[in-house]
């Protein structure tokens, strides 16, 4: 058991998942730290992960744990991949995002895609960085009020992520494998 740890993000949405994933592996997740923002221009996923995780590790002095997460879209050649946070331009919202790629998606039927996560651990004696991959497709239309970012518009055996609840999210998702994976590491 690591007793104190924090996640290198400051997304709520994502701290909330992480932080229930982490259950049992980390004693206490510390909230009520700052550091200055991490440009994240590594151009993979894992680089991202690894940078953030990093810097805060530097700045707080504690394991800190690292997420960057990206969408692989077959029809769009693997688009936007690393830069899934700004799709649709350096401000994007999540609304943005899904509209954006609703409208570069319409009327096509290939819509097969991926999330994958990367998930980097840093303390003072490793470095560790692990991925979870969830295969799936972009649905036609938004469906479902749960989960954040594109989950309203990614389909698994037929429910997107909103549509399937936190408990059954949390059971399958990209992030859900990469943080399984990092449990196995550090055990
Ligand atoms: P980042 O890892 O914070 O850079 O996130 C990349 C982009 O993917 C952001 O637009 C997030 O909103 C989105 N995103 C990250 N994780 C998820 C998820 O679990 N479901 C849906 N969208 C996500």
């Amino acid at each position: 058991m690591i007793p104190r740890a924090v996640v290198a993000s400051k997304n709520p949405d994502k701290i909330l998942e992480i932080a229930e994933l982490l259950e049992g592996v980390v004693g206490e997740l510390v909230t009520d730290l700052d550091w200055d923002d991490v440009v994240e221009d590594a151009d993979t996923l894992a680089g991202n992960a690894m940078l953030k995780a990093a810097a805060v590790f530097a700045a707080t002095g504690l394991p800190s744990i690292g997420d960057d997460t990206g969408l692989f879209v077959e029809a769009l050649d693997g688009r936007p991949g690393v830069h899934t946070a700004r799709y649709a331009g350096p401000n994007a919202t999540y609304e943005d995002n899904v509209t954006k790629m609703l409208a570069e998606l319409s009327g096509r039927d290939d819509r097969q895609a991926e999330f994958r996560t990367a998930v980097a651990y840093v303390d003072a004696n490793r470095e560790l960085v692990v991925e979870g991959v969830l295969r799936g497709r972009i649905s036609e239309v938004r469906r479902g009020t749960g989960g954040f970012g594109y989950d309203p518009i990614f389909e698994v055996e037929g429910s997107t992520l909103s549509e399937m609840g936190r408990t059954q999210k949390q059971r399958l998702s990209h992030r859900a494998r990469a943080i399984r994976a990092l449990r196995t590491e550090l055990a």
